[in-house]
């Protein structure tokens, strides 16, 4: 079967291997055969290992859905009775998390700093500090809005120095920038099939230490399907997830941890930071300015200006590339009109050259100036 390879610059779905497509032609099953349980036993202990963690210590527990859903478990499962949450919020998927906690009404703080700033570690402390009721602390790694990299490791000193929980929302590193959860000070991280594994959407998952979701067995339950412990616990009693899971995507996954494993990590890593630099090259060939200090991106999401130019139109450039194969994707910065390009997927370094060329002809033929102009670099 010959399948239409497109290359997807967006943050997730990523592009997927044509074998890992096909993984999921299988034959019918029902998932509550013990293959299908053997299946997701051993994936549970992959998604463990592709972060360096001890099996005795962390677990990992599956959900059907997207990666949004991990947040909503771990934000309503978490919290004991009578504390806060913290949230350390510089984009938009930390406030995606405290759009949650509003939502369920938990207690928190939205600690916020500047979109295109690393959080203050020393405000963070102080707040720590001041605040001894917080019980769990919740950031992002990678945000991907803007694709700043925050510094979790240290984040995570001090949310155990102060003895709370860490959670970080690693969708868009995981399996892709290594992560050492214990090194990392991360009690529970987070990811979907999607991202950084290159297979299909639907099937997401938190990895954290058992014994802390054995202790949240107590804490209020806020949610029927997506409670942490519950899932966990249906887990380790029959090996299955509580309701049905998505059988195919459990396949693709299952090809698809294989083939993460065959790259092996830091090839895997070398190959992201290889397509990041040339997107960059790319760019300042084309003279687009980017939003985020060099040396804290993380290396797998670009966020672009727009150009000032009466003639740029990103939906008009969007589908000049993607009716040749290439997706873009818009910003999510509110006060700046910013596009992304994501180093995500199974792509390489000639791809973004490809994709390149095909930018530049839809900017010529759009009357876009190029190089692209900027007011503040006009005047
Ligand atoms: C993609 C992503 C998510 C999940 O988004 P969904 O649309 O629900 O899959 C969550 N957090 C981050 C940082 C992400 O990049």
């Amino acid at each position: 079967m010959n399948i239409k390879r497109n290359i997807l610059l967006n943050p997730g779905p990523s592009t997927t291997t044509d074998t890992v497509k096909m993984a999921q032609v299988v034959p019918d099953i029902c998932p509550r055969e013990s293959e299908f349980a053997d299946m997701m036993k051993k994936m549970r202990q992959d998604l463990v290992k592709i972060v360096h963690g001890s099996q005795d210590e962390y677990t990992s527990v599956l959900f059907c859905g997207s990666g949004t859903l991990n947040m909503d478990v771990c934000l309503n499962s978490l919290l004991p009775e009578r504390k806060k949450i913290l949230v350390v919020n510089n984009g938009a998927y930390s406030s995606r998390a405290v759009e949650i906690c509003e939502y369920y009404g938990l207690d928190f703080i939205n600690l916020e700093f500047p979109v295109d700033e690393l959080p203050d570690l020393a405000i963070i402390e102080e707040t720590l500090k001041n605040n001894p009721d917080v019980a769990l602390v919740y950031t992002t790694h990678n945000e991907t809005g803007t694709g700043i990299l925050n510094p979790i490791r240290e984040i995570g000193a001090l949310v155990h120095k102060y003895h709370a929980v860490f959670t970080v929302d690693t969708t868009s590193t995981y399996a892709m920038r290594p992560i050492h959860i214990k090194e990392d000070n991360i009690d529970f991280c987070m990811a979907s099939a999607q991202k950084g594994l290159m297979a299909m959407t639907g099937l997401s998952f938190v990895i954290g230490k058992k014994d802390i979701i054995e202790k949240s067995k107590d804490y209020p339950k806020r949610s029927y399907y997506c409670n942490l412990f519950m899932q966990y616990d249906f887990f380790e009693r029959t090996g299955e997830m509580h309701f049905t899971p998505p059988v195919q995507t459990v396949y693709a996954a299952r090809q698809a941890i294989k083939e993460y494993f065959e790259e092996g990590e830091r090839n895997k890593w070398e190959r992201h930071q290889r397509v990041f630099e040339a997107i960059h090259r790319g760019l300042e060939e084309l003279g687009f300015q980017d939003v985020i200090k060099r040396e804290w991106q993380s290396g797998l999401v670009v966020s672009v200006r727009y150009p000032d130019d009466e003639n740029w139109d990103f939906m008009k450039i969007h589908d000049y590339c993607y009716e040749r194969g290439f997706t873009i994707y818009p910003g999510k910065i509110s006060n700046a009109d910013t596009f992304r390009l994501c180093a995500l997927g199974a792509i390489d370094e000639s791809d973004i050259v490809d994709f390149f060329k095909i930018l530049k002809e839809a900017l010529l033929s759009y009357h876009v100036a190029v190089p692209v102009l900027y007011g503040d670099s006009r005047s």
